[in-house]
């Protein structure tokens, strides 16, 4: 099946408002990073993502799923297919306790809310850059909460375009990772059981985790945050800062000086600034230490031809 005749497709499944085509990615990840996607399309309703899902299987057509872009690094070349993205699926609701979420949501004003509705729980997430989605899938945690602790049930739409609720037991959630990232589902809402609490207190937590964030982290520039995972016994950024290569990188790409852990887009770089950076990094930590450093981040899409 050709491009055009997708974008067709899609338009039909999605409205035509909400399928883009040749869309430079580097507007949608927060790292600035990134090709074109072929066709970007954004559903509104979760009929419209299942659908997308069936046409992608029945013509098996690549597809790339995007949340916030907070933890993806897009190649030069772009993605080829399919690119789906959540923003017309972001509402929020509180119902008694239970806070629900769609998938496109920011997690960071899932906690916002949860605070104006005195619910304890979610501060830990109020710095976290991501979607609902995204959040789910990397059991995105920060200053010792995580999605895990809070997480009732998730609705998804499988890789086969069937919907299914799946309930915390099933969900697998464990240290960046979830059942969801292994089956690759598709999460069209998640429901957050918290508890009722003060405040005053919920809002003093928020405001202190906020200041620790914004004192240790290179906000200021655009990054992917942690762009490796913690390795077993050691902390990523201790180990890269120790092995001297705090304001190293190549090309427009730099090993921050204020966290070691992140690397920034100081000056227009490219993927493969980006990329020739973290491999620099990771050859230089196991030559000093031997620790092999696995990435948090994910890379998608493809290198220029
Ligand atoms: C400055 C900064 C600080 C950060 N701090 C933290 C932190 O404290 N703790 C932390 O855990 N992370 C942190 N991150 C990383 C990032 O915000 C999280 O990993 C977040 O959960 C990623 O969500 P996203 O929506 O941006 O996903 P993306 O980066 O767009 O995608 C990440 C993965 O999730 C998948 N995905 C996205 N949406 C869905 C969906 N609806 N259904 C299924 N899969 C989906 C994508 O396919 C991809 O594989 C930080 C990032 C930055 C830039």
């Amino acid at each position: 099946m050709r491009n055009e005749e997708i974008y067709k497709e899609l338009v039909a499944i999605c409205g035509e408002k909400n399928v883009l085509r040749d869309e430079p990615l580097k507007d949608h990840t927060l790292v600035k990073i990134g090709g074109k996607a072929d066709l970007l399309v954004m559903p509104e309703t979760y009929e419209a993502v299942a659908q997308v899902i069936r046409l992608k299987e029945a013509h098996q057509l690549p597809f790339t799923l995007l949340g916030n872009g907070s933890n993806v690094i897009v190649l030069d070349g772009g993605i080829r297919g399919i690119v789906m993205q959540f923003k017309h699926l972001a509402r929020l609701r509180v119902e008694g306790n239970q806070l629900i979420a769609q998938g496109g949501a920011n997690i960071k004003d899932a906690s916002r809310l949860a605070c104006e509705n005195s619910l304890t729980g979610l501060e830990f997430a109020c710095g976290i850059p991501g979607s609902i989605g995204g959040a789910m899938v990397m059991n995105a945690g920060a200053y010792g909460g995580e999605v895990k602790d809070v997480i009732d049930h998730v609705k998804v739409v499988t890789q086969q375009g069937e919907l299914r609720t799946l309930k915390k037991e099933e969900l697998e959630l464990g240290y960046r990772t979830s059942i969801i990232s292994k089956n690759k589902d598709i999460v069209l809402e998640a429901a957050f059981a918290l508890e009722a609490g003060d405040q005053a207190a919920i809002k003093e937590k928020m405001a202190d985790l906020t200041f620790q964030r914004e004192s240790k982290q290179p906000l200021e520039y655009p990054s992917v945050g942690s762009v490796f995972k913690r390795p077993p016994g050691y902390f990523a950024g201790k180990l890269i800062q120790d092995s001297g290569l705090q304001g190293k990188g190549v090309g427009g790409a730099e090993v921050s000086t204020k966290h070691a852990g992140f690397i920034i887009n100081k000056n227009n770089a490219t993927a493969a600034d980006y990329i020739a950076t973290i491999e620099m990094v990771r050859k230089k930590v196991k030559e000093t230490f031997g620790v092999e450093l696995e990435l948090e981040a994910k890379i998608v899409g493809e290198e220029v031809k």
